[in-house]
């Protein structure tokens, strides 16, 4: 992949398709996967195809970008809110997410999505998916993988919306998330979006 210049050593070892499927109780599902690969894309595709799934919408200290509104992408809150949500146990999970801001899961509506025998789907990064196995054991964890490296690389440099030093950091990340695959229930790899929500309908059942 040198082409891009970033990728300081080789480039790392893609997971293959692969899947176990859940059918417990308890429906919550964690989608994670690195920078750029199109968890977003593919969790609105599958959720415009099944709207009766609950997508939990995290909570961030990150500032929005142009195209994010505040409410529907994340809620966007000061370092001081985040505070208080944690100390108020309000976050199912949180973590420190490339190095920079806070992400976490506001804990209700998680809790009241599995209340209600509705599916729930948490799209967060590799941490925080471990936080969860602790919390819910039962959910389904998916790993969504890219074709290749460099189509990551290529993607997380063709949407623009990073700096060259926040893509070389959010590279990184994806190096470790990329080694760690293994411990997620399932790979499913976003080649195209409907492919991957194809992957995902039969996964989890749907
Ligand atoms: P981005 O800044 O590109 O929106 O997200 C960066 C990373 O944060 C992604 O890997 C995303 O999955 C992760 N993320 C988003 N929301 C949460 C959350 O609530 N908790 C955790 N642990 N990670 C999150």
């Amino acid at each position: 992949m040198g082409d891009y210049g970033i990728a300081m050593s080789s480039d790392p070892v893609i997971p293959q398709a692969r899947g176990i499927r859940r059918n417990g109780p308890v429906k919550v599902v964690v989608v994670s996967g690195p920078t750029a690969v199109g968890k977003g894309t593919v969790v609105s595709a599958l959720s415009r195809k099944h709207p009766e799934i609950v997508i939990s919408r995290s909570v961030t200290t990150r500032p929005p970008r142009p195209t994010e509104r505040d409410g529907i992408d994340y809620d966007f809150i000061t370092p001081e809110q985040f505070d208080d949500l944690v100390d108020g146990d309000g976050l199912l999970e949180w973590a420190v997410v490339h190095n920079s801001h806070r992400y976490g899961t506001p804990r209700k509506p998680v809790e009241k999505a599995v209340a209600d025998g509705r599916t729930v789907i948490l799209e967060i990064d590799l941490q925080g998916a471990r936080q969860v196995r602790k919390t819910y054991p039962q959910a389904t964890q998916v790993f969504l993988a890219p074709p290749s490296w460099d189509e990551l690389v290529h993607r997380l440099i063709g949407r623009g919306t990073e700096t060259p030093e926040e893509q070389e950091r959010r590279l990184q990340t994806a190096r470790v998330e990329l080694a760690n695959a293994d411990e997620f229930d399932a790979v499913v790899v976003n080649d195209t979006v409907d492919h991957a929500v194809a992957s995902l309908v039969e996964l989890l059942s749907l």
